[in-house]
């Protein structure tokens, strides 16, 4: 079992100093983002502001330093975080992400976001987050193996299947995975798949994993339309980001009725208002950054794509881009956020008032992580799943939380994103008050 929750939490005055401000001005960071959210949601519950205090900081943060060897010979050093956020509810889970722009600061907040998307949708983990800052795409295969093993080794004292499980995140994939579990196992003397999720089937991944977090958003997207009296086969949906999310939930909400019209990569999309057929468009596993060569009527920005008319907008891309900037001309009757991060405070604050339901991201992509939670449990007992079971069970634990946050929704009349929180926030708090402090 993991550390009690209220042993060491490592929370400096400098920490504390660092408070999100009240105001939110843009950009703002990931911790910013799950501070402030935190705190919004707390003002609608009767919880220990103890707790809510704690909750703002991470349990602990690991930093190390992984030396590798490059081609040339040279020895390059670079730096690696693990962000432990809370671990109430179970062991840590999250992402590592290999990204230049990878700081301290946010994988804190990254991890937050982590422990309430677990909790939203009633996994028994907490929330984690980590990475190396670094761009992959500057290391041959050979020098990402040897960063992801050393990197292993040097936080490997922190992770496992019952204290803290990663996963895949930005410039990271199944293969990382797979190196991190074998170089775990080495250690260990025995295989132990359960360190790690997202990893090739082969070894212990799950079938179904890399399509959950789009096929969530689709699931998701289906019951909001339903939810606001809409047909499904009378909606037009506009989706930004045609990668494993984006093109994941486009090619669902075609295959059940939708009227999908536009789909972007980095370099723009492309537009049809009579529908676009979206298996014929190259995703960015098939072919990267190639939604440009499907021909169709028009093409637009992906600023424009934002702005489209239509019935439902998924921004399953990147963070921040609906911002204050942009949120007054959101067309669309609904926004479901595929990507983690696409709404910012001060753009939430203009949906809200323009009463534009916003789905948010800790419901909508959690079909990732609880894919990973059906991944561990295929891990302990040694027995894997089919594909229909996998999404059999992830639609009954969608529906289970869309149920849970749509109580909140209209029993509270507070946004979608707060009814969310309040959701995770509540339980995340009750199980501190039923465990009690320690010692
Ligand atoms: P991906 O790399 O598979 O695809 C990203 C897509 O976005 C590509 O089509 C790319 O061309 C496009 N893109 C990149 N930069 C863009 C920009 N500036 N403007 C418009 N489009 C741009 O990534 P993914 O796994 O689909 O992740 C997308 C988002 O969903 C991220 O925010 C990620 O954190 C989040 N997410 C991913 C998972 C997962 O398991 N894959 C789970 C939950 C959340």
């Amino acid at each position: 079992m993991t550390m009690p929750p209220t042993s060491t939490s490592a929370t400096t005055r400098a920490e504390r100093d660092d408070e999100a401000p009240e105001e939110p001005t843009e950009p703002e960071s990931a911790l910013e983002t799950a501070r402030r959210q935190l705190q919004h949601a707390a003002d609608h519950l009767d919880i220990d502001p103890n707790v809510v205090e704690r909750l703002k900081h991470p349990k602990k943060v690991h930093e190390v330093t992984v030396p590798i060897e490059r081609e040339n010979g040279d020895v390059e050093v670079y730096t690696g975080y693990r962000a432990q956020h809370d671990s109430v509810r179970g062991p840590f889970k999250g992402g590592l992400r290999y990204h230049p722009d990878v700081t301290r600061e946010e994988c804190v907040g990254l991890s937050m976001w982590m422990t309430w998307k677990c909790a939203v949708m009633d996994i028994p983990f907490g929330g984690a987050k980590g990475g190396i800052a670094v761009n992959p795409k500057d290391l041959s295969t050979e020098e990402t193996e040897r960063l992801t093993r050393r990197f292993t080794d040097e936080i490997r004292s922190v992770i496992g299947p019952t204290t803290d499980i990663p996963a895949p995140d930005m410039g990271t994939d199944p293969q990382t995975m797979a190196w991190l579990m074998d170089a775990y196992s080495m250690q260990e003397g025995e295989t132990v798949p359960g360190v790690v999720t997202g990893k090739p089937p082969v070894v212990g991944g799950s079938e179904g994993r890399d399509a959950a977090p789009g096929r969530s958003v689709a699931i998701i997207a289906r019951e909001a339309i339903e939810y606001y009296d809409k047909e499904i086969r009378e909606t037009s949906v506009a989706v930004q980001g045609f990668g494993s999310v984006g093109s994941n939930a486009a090619k669902l909400l075609d295959d059940w009725g939708a009227n999908v019209v536009a789909v972007s990569d980095v370099n723009g999309g492309v537009y049809d208002p009579n529908g676009l057929d979206t298996h014929a468009i190259p995703s960015h596993h098939e072919e990267p950054e190639a939604v440009l060569t499907h021909e169709a009527p028009e093409t637009v920005t992906n600023d424009e794509l934002l702005e489209l008319d239509v019935d439902v907008v998924i921004p399953a891309a990147i963070g921040n881009v609906l911002t204050a900037a942009n949120a007054d001309e959101v067309a669309a009757d609904i926004v479901i956020e595929g990507a983690n991060g696409p709404t910012t405070s001060a753009a939430s604050a203009i949906l809200a008032e323009r009463d534009v339901p916003v789905i948010p991201d800790i419901l909508a992509n959690a079909g990732g992580v609880t894919v990973s939670y059906f991944e561990w449990l295929q891990d302990i007992n040694r027995r894997a799943w089919s594909l229909e079971r996998v999404n059999e069970e992830l639609e009954t634990e969608m529906l289970a939380a869309w149920r849970a946050v749509r109580e909140e929704f209209e029993a509270r009349d507070v946004t979608w994103r707060d009814a969310a929180y309040i959701v995770a926030l509540s339980r995340i708090a009750e199980a501190h008050e039923a465990r009690g402090l320690w010692p």
